[in-house]
């Protein structure tokens, strides 16, 4: 029978005789001291990353656009509207107006429709409106404060220019925050282009400072399904300028170019992949051998994930309901669908303002956890009609359906946390018997024949990126890690990344978490050579087997 530890043991001994053997540039920029405090010695980066396809369960099936569309510089509003092509889901379902603060509703003029030059003549972006772009810039700035880990990632590699020659083209939310990592990108060598994942959470005045300061952006928010694809097109498909790199949230701007640019496809260097769903599509792409390029997975890397959505939930949850309906929390009942990562934070942070928490779950490890955490296990039906609020985090499809939105008492709240509009049937509730009722924006009243009203959240997408901000420096961790693997990918000699989905080592993570320690001035403490070898570890990390599984926090 083998023993785990020893396992463990040889694993670890085995990633650092690798370590020896490779060299990955994201070691070298990794050598950096943190801070005095925290100092890390991480010039003992791990190998090439190791193929793990994790098979991550689907939750939605996403349907793509046809293949062979055509779009015209200038097409009619009408023509816009009946459109009837299939958009991802995911481009509309995860978030909406990521607090865009400027207000452009006034101009209704579609950026498609305008011509529009930065201030050095470029005319290569289409954004909502140019003149944007000194507000945008403040919005970014504010956004490097709490980012000082990419920051300092910048000013130590810019001088490398270990992206010189790159050409990135990118598909995320177009937030100050990203314009953070894509100005790091350009500093570092990178030639970006860049479009939205999503038709609502484009900030209009980040896309416009990011157009000013020389970056093709093609993104706006509020696209038509038609704006969407055409700007990914635009993104891609210009002359002169071909791609080697792909930074995608979501898959939709990998899958157009391997749908409709084969050939520049398979020349392209690495892709990296931030979302469950565009990562869930390059192992499908993979398991039927047509990946043809080394892909990244940063979904499944414990900075991503055990960050990401554990903390960026926690502490904008209350934002954003507090936001839409200003409801006190202490002595309400609320019913949390879903104990993983986002809904752990979820509960945490509703218990600690005095809430009464339920959650319901399909997992009896993570029900145990939730219960060990101090929460009753219920099936939604046992307290759908005494509770004040529901929030769904399951990525699943109707948790909540209309029959259980029928059972709820008058002035419930229902809102999603998860990344697509499909966990509470919202569909169900546009009939002729029901009246809503926009009473600010995002939050409707959906009355029904006898006066009840229960409040419905920003249609049912993401609330607390549709209705409040995220914090930034959450962000960061998922930016830093995004920036590595790209610069890994793209220097990478050849060979040591197969046409397969990779995910992020174990060491990287350390690295990315280490840099972001600086800001509490942590100080870690150093392994001595006795405790090293009593551990079985290299001194300098990895500090824990692949296995390891980060328990919750909270
Ligand atoms: P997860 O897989 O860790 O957790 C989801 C949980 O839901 C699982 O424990 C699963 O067992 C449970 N579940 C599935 N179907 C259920 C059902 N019918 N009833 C009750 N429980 C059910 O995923 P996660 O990291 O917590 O992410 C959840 C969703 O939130 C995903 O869609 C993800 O993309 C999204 N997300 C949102 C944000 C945000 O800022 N709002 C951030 C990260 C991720």
């Amino acid at each position: 029978m083998s023993d785990p530890a020893l396992e463990a043991k040889l694993e670890v001994k085995q990633a650092s005789k690798e370590v020896k053997e490779s060299e990955n540039v994201a070691e070298k920029y990794s050598a950096m001291t943190v801070s005095k405090n925290s100092e890390m010695n991480m010039g003992d980066l791990s190998p090439a990353f190791t193929a793990v396809p994790t098979h991550k369960p689907v939750k939605k099936q996403i349907q793509f656009v046809v293949d062979n569309q055509e779009f015209s510089r200038f097409p009619t509003k009408a023509g816009r509207r009946s459109l009837s092509r299939s958009i991802s889901q995911s481009s509309t379902d995860s978030y909406s107006s990521a607090a865009s603060y400027t207000d452009s509703s006034d101009d209704e003029t579609s950026p498609r429709d305008k011509t529009q030059v930065n201030s050095k003549g470029s005319s290569d972006f289409c954004v909502k409106n140019i003149k944007q772009a000194e507000f945008g810039r403040r919005e970014i700035e504010i956004a490097e404060q709490d980012m000082c880990a990419l920051i300092s990632l910048r000013k130590r590699a810019q001088s490398d220019k270990p992206l010189a020659g790159a050409k990135i083209v990118g598909c995320t939310h177009i937030t100050a925050q990203t314009a953070v990592l894509i100005e790091t990108l350009v500093a570092l060598g990178a030639q970006c282009r860049w479009t939205a994942c999503n038709i609502y959470s484009t900030q209009n005045e980040v896309a416009a400072a990011l157009s000013e300061n020389g970056v093709a952006v093609f993104a706006w928010k509020g696209e038509s399904e038609d704006d969407f694809w055409w700007c990914i097109d635009r993104c891609v498909n210009t002359e002169g300028w071909q791609p080697n790199m792909i930074l995608d949230d979501g898959g939709d701007l990998t899958h157009w170019m391997y749908k409709k640019y084969p050939n520049v496809f398979k020349k392209i260097s690495g892709i990296v992949e931030e979302s469950v769903t565009g990562v869930h599509r390059l192992y499908q792409l993979s398991k039927a051998g047509k990946l043809c390029v080394p892909a990244m997975n940063v979904n499944d890397s414990v900075t991503k994930q055990k960050f990401d959505n554990l903390y960026c939930c926690r502490e904008s949850i209350l934002d954003g309901l507090k936001r839409t309906t200003d409801v006190m929390f202490g002595g309400k009942q609320v019913v949390v669908c879903g104990y993983g990562e986002v809904g752990k934070g979820c509960c945490a942070a509703l218990k600690a303002l005095g809430a009464i928490v339920y959650v319901t779950e399909i997992d009896p490890i993570c029900a145990l956890q939730a219960c060990m955490d101090g929460f009753r296990v219920v099936k939604l039906n046992e307290v759908i009609r005494q509770v004040d609020v529901i929030i769904t985090c399951t990525g699943n499809k109707n948790v909540v359906t209309r029959d259980q939105l029928d059972r709820m008492k008058n002035g419930s709240i229902v809102c999603n946390m998860g990344h697509s509009n499909t966990e509470i049937d919202v569909a169900s509730l546009r009939t002729p018997e029901l009246t809503w009722e926009r009473v600010r924006s995002q939050v409707d009243h959906v009355i029904w024949p006898d006066g009840k009203r229960v409040i419905l959240l920003a249609e049912g997408r993401l609330l607390n990126l549709s209705c409040s901000t995220v914090p930034t420096f959450v962000l960061s961790i998922t930016a830093t890690t995004q920036a590595l693997a790209l610069i890994e990918l793209y220097n990478a000699p050849e060979g040591r990344y197969k046409q397969d989905v990779y995910l992020l080592p174990k060491k990287m993570d350390e690295y990315v978490a280490s840099l972001h320690l600086a800001t509490f001035d942590a100080h870690l403490t150093e392994l001595s050579e006795e405790q090293a070898k009593y551990l079985g570890l290299n001194k300098n990390g990895p500090f824990k087997p692949n296995y390891y599984r980060y328990g919750s926090t909270l």
